[in-house]
């Protein structure tokens, strides 16, 4: 700390700026004293160093602690002077508001990420002291200077070194008073001349702030008002697209549907005619014509994929995806938008499995590689595990109906979009 050299020193009374101090009056010529010990100061202007003050004998006086007395005596001497200084604004974080509070863990974080900007609820604006006071004792605490406008009391507090703690805080907050902090720490190693100074303390905004505002309170509605709105039309935006993947999804599962038979699909897909599930069913039952959510991305009658996955899965132990993935393509010859969709075609496989799983049609363990209460999509897609309720529909669908008939499919269609559009 003692490479800090005196910047600032007083002249007649006043506190000068080394940058002030003519060439002419180098030396001991300046005529200056140290602020704390009053002892002479010489003016250092030569050509190699940073310019400074002093002390003219071999002094013990910290020249840290001169040069931050200096700039407290004349923050103080300036505002006493001028009796204005412009205040400061105040800005809110997003998770400061009540709206915030009102959200859940998820949209608070996801909105928290969205609104990196604080909202300004105080303006900053220029003030006039009807009266100023310097050192006077407030209670408990003895602010360096107190501004008053209409008997109100404004704290001000110079910090070069030591800032507002939080004992101090508190006190204030006690005191229901504002308090406003100007920080002058850069002035000690950047000197600046007394004019620049001055500007500095009365207009510039950057180095001051709020400790406290009694007023936080009562502006703090405009911050969730702004806020608010923004969320609704997030909101707004989302459910927009929401419905327009609805509408998507709805015209898919309606559209480019063949009018073909089971026997005509077996025959492309070269499964074992002699199976009992070709016996049993000439044309698609309604679990091979299940709507799945995200299905659009695969580019292909919907009976005809699930067919395939179907028989894979009743003819194998366990599902490998990769291998089922590789199969599609060649088998059936599907395409898949966007092009790179294997995670979501996976996840598209493993809601359709789930469903047989749920129906009892095959046996679909939850080994590691599917966990409908760890599922990824249960929450940003709104998918719901289904319920044991759930579960029992199904069933008395296919119990109690003709699994093939369009009837059925529809009844088990309503209950699967009721299902994936639980919101
Ligand atoms: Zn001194």
């Amino acid at each position: 700390m003692s490479c800090v050299k005196i910047n600032y020193a007083l002249k007649d009374d006043k506190i000068v700026s080394i940058l002030d101090i003519p060439l002419e009056e180098r030396g001991l010529k300046c005529n200056c004293v140290c602020p704390v010990c009053h002892e002479k100061l010489s003016a250092k202007l030569g050509a190699k160093n940073q310019h400074h003050f002093a002390h003219s004998t071999n002094s013990n006086c910290d020249p840290n602690y001169a040069t931050q007395t200096a700039l407290h005596l004349l923050a103080k001497e300036i505002i006493d002077e001028e009796k204005t200084m412009k205040f400061p604004p105040y800005f809110i974080d997003f998770s400061e508001t009540n709206i915030y509070k009102t959200l859940n863990l998820e949209d608070k974080i996801r909105f928290k990420q969205k609104f990196t900007e604080p909202y300004e609820i105080i303006e900053s604006k220029k003030v006039i002291f009807d009266s100023v006071f310097l050192e006077k004792k407030v209670s408990s605490i003895t602010p360096d200077i107190i501004g008053t406008v209409n008997n109100k009391h404004c704290l001000i507090e110079i910090a070069v070194t030591h800032f507002v703690d939080e004992e101090k805080e508190t006190k204030v907050r006690d005191l229901n008073l504002p308090m406003i902090e100007i920080d002058l720490n850069n002035c000690i190693k950047n000197p600046l001349n007394i004019q620049d100074l001055k500007n500095k303390i009365i207009f510039d905004i950057d180095c001051k702030k709020w400790i406290f505002n009694p007023r936080i309170p009562f502006e703090i509605h405009k911050a969730d008002k702004y806020f608010k709105s923004q969320i609704e039309e997030i909101q707004a935006v989302e459910k927009e697209e929401f419905e327009s993947q609805c509408k998507v999804y709805s015209e898919a599962i309606t559209s480019k549907r063949d009018n073909f038979s089971i026997v005509k699909l077996y025959d492309n897909l070269y499964f074992d005619k002699d199976s009992p599930f070709y016996k049993k069913y000439q044309v698609p039952p309604f679990f091979l014509d299940i709507p799945i959510e995200g299905e659009t991305i695969i580019h292909c009658d919907r009976r005809k994929w699930q067919l395939f996955v179907f028989m894979n899965a009743r003819a194998n132990d366990s599902i490998d995806f990769k291998i089922l993935e590789n199969l599609f393509v060649h088998n059936i010859n599907v395409t898949f938008s966007p092009p790179n969709t294997y995670p979501n075609l996976k996840m598209v496989l493993k809601k359709f499995l789930f469903h047989l799983h749920c129906l009892c049609l095959i046996e679909y363990h939850c080994d590691g590689i599917f966990d409908p209460n760890s599922y990824i999509l249960k929450k940003s897609s709104g998918f719901v595990a289904p319920t044991n309720s759930y579960a029992k529909k199904l069933k008395s669908i296919i119990e109690s109906s003709d699994p093939c008939s369009l009837e059925t499919a529809k009844k088990v269609e309503a209950l699967l979009s009721k299902q994936y559009f639980k919101r």
